[in-house]
């Protein structure tokens, strides 16, 4: 079983005020599933149990930010924010349609399992979430296809749960050989390797000391970006659990942490 994250970075255009899909990375993504899990001549001595979880990117962030879904608010705003977390359920939905279209064009049984028909949470973490069907549809071969979405939240009436805490709860309660986030940088630094020339690789973060001098992450990410992905996993350690985060718009890095060899990129283990 291998449970893979690919971020919105990389499935979408992230910093565009617009709702556009990568179409080149998603196609390249399909294909090197495909290859590493689902064609007739892979090698991969796993079988082909994979789930796979997405990240809302540009349909998600910018909605979310806009509608402040996970914010408090008055009861006069309610009426508003409904339509907002409606307008981002369906926006999130329109990505997980594309996704697994192309998915399926590469004969990758996706199915769509959306987090706001099912999951709910308690002030932003997971309350209700039956992996039961997940299973199920794990037995018969297919590969659940989750993803960043909102939520009903007991506390805050609504909230947006992102991949990360999605993949954290699942790797949580069902044993993987492998967990991979797959991102645009190939895994944690000192500081954003984005804006900092002198930002310098962490191979492997242990605890939250390691990361606790990290500046917040970028800013349209309204489910706190890299801080928030190693804070997730760093759970998941601490239950002996491993995960690495790669580069998944460096070519053939995703096909390779499927097949279990080594890529450049940081492990968060104990
Ligand atoms: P995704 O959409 O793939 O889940 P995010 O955009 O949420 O990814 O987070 C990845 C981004 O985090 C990187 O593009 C990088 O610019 C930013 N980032 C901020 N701080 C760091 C850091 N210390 N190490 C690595 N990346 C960082």
């Amino acid at each position: 079983m291998i449970i893979l994250k690919i971020g919105g970075s990389i499935l979408t255009e992230k910093d565009s005020a617009k709702a556009e899909v990568d179409f080149e990375n998603l196609n390249r993504v399909a294909e090197e599933i495909k290859e590493a899990l689902f064609s007739e001549d892979s090698n991969s001595s796993l079988g082909n149990e994979l789930i796979f979880v997405h990240g809302a990117g540009s349909f998600g962030h910018p909605p979310a930010k806009k509608h402040r879904i996970g914010e408090p608010f008055e009861e006069d705003k309610l009426a508003e924010k409904r339509l907002g977390f409606a307008e981002i359920q369906n926006e999130v939905k329109k990505l997980n349609s594309i996704i697994c279209d192309v998915f399926v064009q590469h004969d990758i049984p996706a199915v769509a399992i959306p987090p706001s028909s099912f999951i709910t949470t308690n002030n932003k973490r997971v309350d209700e979430f039956n992996l039961d069907l997940i299973k199920s549809y794990i037995n018969e071969g297919f590969v659940p296809v989750l993803y960043g979405d909102v939520v009903l939240d007991k506390k805050l009436r609504m909230a947006v749960i992102s991949g990360d805490q999605v993949i954290q709860h699942i790797a949580k309660f069902i044993k993987s050989d492998r967990i991979v986030l797959g991102t645009d940088v190939d895994g944690v630094y000192t500081k954003n390797p984005k804006l900092h020339d002198d930002a310098i690789h962490i191979d492997k973060v242990s605890s939250l000391e390691d990361i606790e001098f990290l500046e917040s992450t970028t800013n349209v990410d309204v489910t706190g970006g890299m801080v928030g992905k190693v804070k997730e996993l760093l759970e998941l350690a601490d239950l002996g659990v491993e995960s690495e985060i790669i580069d998944a718009s460096e070519v053939g890095a995703i096909a390779k942490a499927l097949k279990g060899l080594e890529v450049h990129g940081t492990k968060i283990s104990k």
